[in-house]
């Protein structure tokens, strides 16, 4: 029998408002499913059971008065632990926030929260979401549910394990060069990163304000349009924030890819990626050829550069970002002589080295003497990348690659910064064209039995072609099966 914890949101969602489950039994079954494996796993930095129960006893008396319901009533969830949630300790992963609560929940959380979602818990991430393997976490490593001796990527291992594991349905992480898709891809899930500005940044603890964006990690890509219904959208709190409707994600899965011009991307589908990835990639763009797409091949030079723009860009935004951890406002402080003191202390205890090295490298850039040779030049670089993108969309829909050079890599193997660096190869692009993205399980590794991401690429706003075509895609591939560790001990 299919256990509750094994069913995707919309299901969840159907069976509570059905009246078939109540939302207590859904929450319970969530619950006991993450105490059974979360001591292999490691996904959460805070567990919330009691907030669950609390919330979920909400919406069954909500069901049972026959009042209106959420999209998402009674579909438990696990957040990010950058995403501040009101009254829950929110991290970021680094021990500078370790006893920080946030006096508010971000946007993110809270519409989740009204369409009925049932937090399960805060998931682990690398510090500041600073990584491609969640094992800059200041508190944990999160592993790979398909391979405990492995990596769940990063930054937002934690919630793509959590998924991965059978822990939560759906989860929410953050995405500034990968962070959603990288690791979704490494643990054979779905993982959407809307179009910069579509969902509110209100509430996410900051790292690289130009490009961070939340989005769902999901079982199926279903699921993925509908919690981005339930996030996207307007928010007068955060100016960055789009103005329009919010497309009907759901009702476009159907569209189907027959006439789509699908372009493969040279530059990040060759060459730097792992052989047995390439070969499940080109099946993968086999099978939108046999569902009617016209594929051909594109180059876009710039894309090359991705990583040398994104980690200077990232890093100067971060190191004006963090900032404002000064031992004054905000988490831990260690007293000195004086406030520099202090200040300096407090920022030596609370940062990982990671964090550390984002700060020098963004101070250094942004210096007077640097600014035009790096920073500068990285902005003008980030424009004709954008330029790049704008230019392939007059001849294709959607582009495609892998969505990471490797499948999972073990724990501790990469040790050396610009290797790990190179993680995000295939997803700094879009992040820093602003444009939505989507991974997509594409199969296993014929090497190691590990799963691998097809990255779909959609113009800014264009997040409904983008989810018809992977909805395709995952209709006729079928689902992955599931991780070892998901056959009930
Ligand atoms: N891995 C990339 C980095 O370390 C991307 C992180 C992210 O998207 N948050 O910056």
């Amino acid at each position: 029998m299919t256990e509750l914890w094994e069913r995707t949101a919309a299901d969840l969602a159907s069976l509570v408002a059905s009246k078939q489950v109540s939302a207590a039994e859904v929450a319970e079954s969530c619950i006991a499913r993450t105490n059974e494996v979360e001591g292999d796993v490691l996904s959460y930095l805070t567990l919330t059971p009691e907030a669950a129960r609390a919330k979920a006893a909400g919406v069954d008396a909500a069901v049972a008065a026959g009042e209106p319901l959420g999209p998402l009533a009674g579909v438990p969830m696990a957040l990010k632990d950058i995403i501040c949630t009101e009254g829950i300790r929110s991290t970021a992963a680094s021990k500078i926030l370790d006893t920080y609560i946030p006096p508010y929940s971000a946007t993110v959380a809270q519409r989740l929260y009204d369409a009925g979602g049932v937090l399960l818990g805060k998931t682990n991430l690398d510090e500041f979401a600073m990584g491609s393997s969640t094992e800059n976490s200041a508190y944990q490593v999160t592993r790979n549910p398909w391979d405990l001796s492995k990596v769940p990527g990063g930054s937002s291992g934690g919630s793509a394990a959590a998924v991965a594991a059978g822990q939560a349905p759906f989860s929410i992480g953050t995405d500034t060069g990968g962070s959603i898709r990288q690791p979704a891809a490494l643990c054979g899930v779905v993982g959407l990163k809307p179009t910069y500005g579509l969902v509110p940044r209100y509430g996410l603890i900051a790292f690289a304000s130009s490009l961070d964006q939340a989005g769902p990690i999901t079982r199926d890509v279903r699921d993925a349009a509908l919690v981005l219904g339930a996030i996207a959208g307007l928010d007068p709190k955060d100016s960055t924030s789009l103005p329009g409707p919010v497309p009907d994600y759901m009702g476009a899965l159907d569209k189907g890819v027959e006439g789509l011009k699908i372009g493969v991307v040279k530059e990040i589908s060759g060459e730097g990626v792992n052989p047995a990835v390439q070969t499940r990639f080109r099946e993968a763009v086999q099978i939108l050829e046999k569902l009617g797409a016209q594929v051909g091949e594109v180059s876009l030079p710039t894309f090359g550069y991705g990583i040398d723009i994104y980690y200077l860009i990232a890093p100067a935004e971060a190191s004006s970002n963090l900032a404002r951890f000064d031992g004054v406002r905000y988490g831990l402080r260690i007293d000195g002589a004086d406030v520099e003191n202090m200040n300096r202390n407090s920022r030596a205890a609370g940062f990982g080295p990671e964090v550390k090295r984002r700060i020098m490298l963004g101070t250094y850039s942004l210096s007077s003497g640097y600014y035009d040779a790096y920073y500068l030049k990285a902005q003008k670089a980030r424009t004709l990348i954008a330029r790049d993108f704008a230019r392939a969309y007059e001849q294709f829909d959607l582009l495609v690659s892998p969505s990471a050079p490797t499948t999972a890599f073990g724990i501790g193997e990469i040790t050396d910064p610009l290797t790990m660096y190179l993680s995000d190869i295939c997803t700094v692009p879009s992040s820093l064209a602003g444009a939505a993205a989507i991974s997509v399980p594409a199969g296993l590794s014929a090497d190691d039995g590990l799963p691998v991401g097809i990255q779909f690429m959609a113009k800014p706003l264009d997040e409904t072609t983008m989810l018809s075509a992977a909805y395709a895609f995952e209709q006729e591939l079928g689902l992955l099966p599931k991780p070892p560790l998901w056959s009930p001990s």
